[in-house]
């Protein structure tokens, strides 16, 4: 699909790129010539992947940083030391927590730590990034946030990243006018279902009727590939995008067209009774 080199010479990080999506991207990013650096918090998880990609992508650079994207301060550290060793081109805000659960029986804890996660952390990493590359009078720079389908619509039981990804949007859009002009795009990816450990777990449990009601719902009647979405990821961050500001673009299969987005397959669960809900709590 692309020249071999599109990334070549581009240092990418992303967040959150040790499991799932962010993994399957970073992974694209490497193929493509680019020059990976991921975070999160499990320094053995990164250490892991980035060994990996080391092994399955010949002459493979990635780099690791341990970090809570929640603590403006570990944020600013870990850039400060990404940027000691060579300043980024593109940021990658991918990172997020997720909890499916009825919101007036959720925690502040709980909204805190989605809000903190998603919002927070993606506002810390992309002002961190572009303060650096305006003083620096850097161009040709992007950031590209993945948000869900429930940022355009909303959804029922996930109501804090509806919230924060919905945030995380109007960040994209304000930016793509504030910083259009100092040569920093701003542009995301609204994704439909990607099935990743992380995300099933926490959205899918079996009483939600699994993968085969979910493809009713979905016109293309499957879940997306990794690789259709680390593709996408690639585009719009490369040069081939250039014009591509302040956008967001749906990979779902048409699934927002056909049922309003988050609020699909969570229809049943309007009449979930309590104890229907406890039996889906985490139990860590
Ligand atoms: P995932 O595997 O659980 O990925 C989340 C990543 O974020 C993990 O690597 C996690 O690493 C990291 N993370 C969480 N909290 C963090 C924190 N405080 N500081 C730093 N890193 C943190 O889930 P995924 O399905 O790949 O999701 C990736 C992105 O795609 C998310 O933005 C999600 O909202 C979006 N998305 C996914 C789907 C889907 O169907 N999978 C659909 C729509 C949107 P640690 O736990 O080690 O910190």
């Amino acid at each position: 699909m692309f020249q071999p080199d599109l990334l070549k010479g581009k240092r990418i990080l992303v967040t959150g790129g040790g499991t799932g999506l962010g993994q399957s991207m970073g992974k694209r990013f490497l193929e493509l010539g680019a020059e990976l650096v991921i975070c999160g918090r499990r320094a053995e998880v990164l250490e892991k992947t980035a060994e990996e990609f080391r092994q399955q992508i010949a002459g493979a650079s990635v780099e690791t940083h341990s970090v809570d994207v929640r603590v403006a301060d570990a944020v600013e550290q870990m850039m400060e030391r990404i940027w000691e060793r060579r300043p980024l081109d593109i940021l990658v805000n991918n990172a997020a927590g997720q909890i499916l659960a009825q919101t007036h029986r959720l925690s502040t804890r709980a909204i805190d730590s989605v809000l903190n996660i998603v919002l927070h952390g993606s506002a810390y990493c992309t002002v961190a990034a572009g303060r650096r590359w305006i003083a620096a009078g850097d161009t040709g720079k992007v950031v590209l946030s993945i948000l869900t389908v429930s940022s355009l619509t909303g959804a029922p039981f996930t109501v804090p990243s509806a919230m924060a990804k919905a945030g995380v949007l109007a960040m994209t859009k304000s930016l793509a006018v504030e910083w259009g002009p100092k040569g920093i795009r701003t542009c995301a990816v609204v994704p439909g279902p990607f099935p990743t450990p992380g995300a099933w777990e926490r959205l899918m449990p079996k009483e939600r009727g699994g993968n085969e009601e979910l493809v009713k719902t979905i016109p293309l009647r499957r879940v997306g590939e990794h690789a259709e979405l680390a593709n996408l990821a690639a585009f719009l961050v490369s040069d081939g995008a250039a014009y591509i500001n302040g956008d967001a673009v749906v990979i779902d299969g048409g699934k927002m067209l056909q049922s309003g987005g988050g609020g699909a397959n969570t229809s049943a669960m309007l009449d979930w009774t309590d104890a229907q809900w406890d039996a889906i709590r985490p139990k860590r």
